[in-house]
């Protein structure tokens, strides 16, 4: 048995030593306030622990080593009080008391001059400081336990598990320590002692653990807290509608990463973008200093135009920043640059797509006034009313109006589009008959269809359906018109009406180039024009079958595309038939 417990002796001893090398390696790279009273906590501890072999080498008189060791004791436990401190104030006051409560207790355990040996009989004086003593470490030590655990709660996952550990390996020093009080001659007992060296054994890895972690630990605290984030970053990257918004978002997410209690981002301008726990102003002049404090963590973002940075500040919950900490919010900053990017990218192409929207509607405006003027005299010169003109020049006057027709007609789309784009087209729908309706908006291209074999298909009575004429005739004659455009001459155009049980499908079908499966879904969208070999001499907007689908559908229809590449087009209209 006496090996044994020479054995846990030894290893309590290593363990304490390798505690204080690694505390202290990892305080000399990271030094702060925090970590330094941590530090010195554990040090002192590591010297109670090792006092015997120290003094075997230093040879020092009992009564030195006795006094030293007592002001250790005490020590051990103001540090961690401080520490507490610097986690969570205590005030200025309280802090005062108990730094002089601490002072006049190891005064008095000096002058007491405690006998070494654990049998010698004490002076009533000596019991009092001795309990004296005892009391001021437990409090010491007591106060942080409860009040880390609590802080522990709700804290980030490897925060939390940092103090509750620190909580946990002190509350097991206490007990030891109580037990070891209580237990007077009861110590001889081997098993205890066993008992209460394996506890100590313990609670030195839970020290380490809460002083400096190592990565693949916080690796394991953190798991759970990970999907959390992973969608919480996933939605804010996704669903804020502003750089504003995603920023403040980011931030809350940011300062729960490492446990910062303020934070704020300054943009590539220089303003502050967001803030959180502090105002823009505080943060503006913060962001103004030539240095910042040691306690303010900054990651830099690469944004598309220009740098910024990302700040958080330490507040009094902050655990010591560690490097995981660092490293993960550095991965985070990308994910929350590349959002930001995305979120001015996407204002640009609206502000951009409204830029479109005006030019159109400005330019269709601007240009109505003279066609109408040019379509005007055209159609009295073919009249006959502004005098005789020669055979030749009459020859292409239906040509002249027909193109002019036509250049009308794709102003009153860029218009429809325009109106459509701003939400100002509104519908004015009537009971019509659509054969009589496609039959009107197809005269009107009849010079077009000269030298095409065209054919109309019509059902001998009228169809009805509730619909805008204009619109309707906008749609027929946009995708009659894509007929003649996209086939050869001599090629048959046809236009059929099959009115059905609920709906009439209006086809229009041309033996033109046709078009290949994967370019279609571009065609039903704003300027979406297809370029290739077949269509670049054929000059067009690409608002055309955009407009004639939003049209179909707001009237509770669709067009509908059936077609090849090479072998040509059906294009199908769907309206609902109004059988009242
Ligand atoms: P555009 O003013 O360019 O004709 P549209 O929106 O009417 O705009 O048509 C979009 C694109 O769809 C056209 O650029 C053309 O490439 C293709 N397209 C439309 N109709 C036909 C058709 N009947 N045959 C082949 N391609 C067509």
């Amino acid at each position: 048995m006496a090996t044994v417990l020479s054995t846990f002796t030894v290893a309590i001893q290593v363990a304490f030593f390798l505690l204080a090398v690694g505390t202290l390696t990892d305080w000399i790279r990271h030094q702060d306030r925090q970590r330094t009273y941590l530090v010195l906590a554990l040090l002192f501890l590591t010297f109670l622990v090792l006092i015997s072999p120290i003094n075997s080498l230093l040879q020092l008189p009992p009564q030195v080593i006795t006094d030293v060791g007592l002001v250790a004791f005490l020590l051990s436990g103001y540090f961690l009080l401080l520490f507490r401190d610097s986690l969570i104030p205590l005030g200025p006051l309280p802090r005062r008391l108990i730094t002089a409560v601490v002072a006049v207790v190891a005064v008095a355990a000096v002058i007491a001059n405690f006998p070494s040996g654990p049998n010698a009989t004490r002076s009533p004086f000596q019991v009092i400081v001795l309990v004296a003593l005892l009391i001021t470490w437990v409090l010491c030590v007591g106060e942080p336990i409860f009040r880390l655990g609590l802080a522990s709660i709700g804290r980030p996952a490897v925060e939390g598990a940092r103090l509750r550990a620190l909580s946990l390996g002190y509350a097991g020093l206490v007990a030891v320590i109580l037990v070891a009080v209580f237990a007077g001659t009861r110590l001889r007992d081997p098993n205890l002692t066993v008992a209460i060296d394996m506890v100590v054994l313990v609670v030195v890895p839970l020290l380490y653990a809460s002083f400096s972690p190592p990565t693949w630990l916080r690796r394991i605290w953190s798991q759970p807290e990970e999907d959390e984030i992973r969608r919480a970053i996933h939605d804010l990257l996704l669903y804020s509608p502003d750089r504003p918004t995603l920023a403040r978002r980011a931030l809350d997410w940011a300062a729960r990463l490492v446990g910062g209690a303020a934070a704020f981002i300054i943009d590539s301008d220089g303003s502050v973008l967001a803030s959180r726990g502090i105002t823009a102003d505080e943060a503006a002049r913060t962001a103004a200093l030539p240095k910042h404090p040691r306690s303010t963590l900054i990651v830099p973002l690469d944004l598309a135009e220009g740098p910024g940075e990302m700040i958080i500040i330490s507040g009094p919950f902050t655990p010591v920043f560690g490097e995981y900490e660092v490293s993960r919010l550095r991965g985070y900053a990308v994910s929350i640059n590349a959002g930001l990017d995305r979120v001015s990218l996407t204002g640009r192409i609206a502000a951009l797509e409204k830029a479109k929207t005006e030019f159109l509607n400005i330019a269709s405006h601007e240009l109505r006034g003279p066609m109408t003027v040019i379509k005007g005299y055209l159609t009295m010169l073919a009249a006959g009313s502004l005098g005789d003109i020669s055979a030749r020049a009459m020859s292409v006057m239906p040509l002249l109006i027909a193109k002019s027709d036509e250049v009308n007609s794709l102003l009153e789309q860029m218009i429809e589009a325009s109106r459509l784009e701003d939400g100002r087209l509104a519908l004015k729908r009537e009971r019509s008959d659509i054969v009589e309706l496609t039959g009107a908006a197809i005269e009107t291209l009849e010079p077009l269809l000269t030298d095409r074999e065209f054919r109309f298909e019509k059902p001998a009575q009228p169809v009805w359906a509730n619909v805008d004429p204009d619109r309707f005739q906008i749609v027929v004659r946009n995708l009659v018109t894509n007929a003649i455009k996209y086939s050869h001459t001599g090629t048959r155009v046809t236009v059929r009406i099959k009115p059905n049980s609920e709906s009439a499908a209006l086809d229009v079908i041309d033996e033109g180039i046709g078009i290949a499966a994967e370019d279609q879904p571009r065609l039903f969208t704003r300027f979406g024009r297809i370029e290739n070999r077949a269509t670049m001499h054929t000059s067009g907007t690409g608002l055309g079958l955009w407009l004639s689908r939003e049209i179909a559908r707001m009237h509770d229809g669709d067009l509908t595309l059936d077609s090849e590449a090479g072998r040509g087009s059906t294009f199908t209209l769907e309206i609902p038939l109004d059988r009242s």
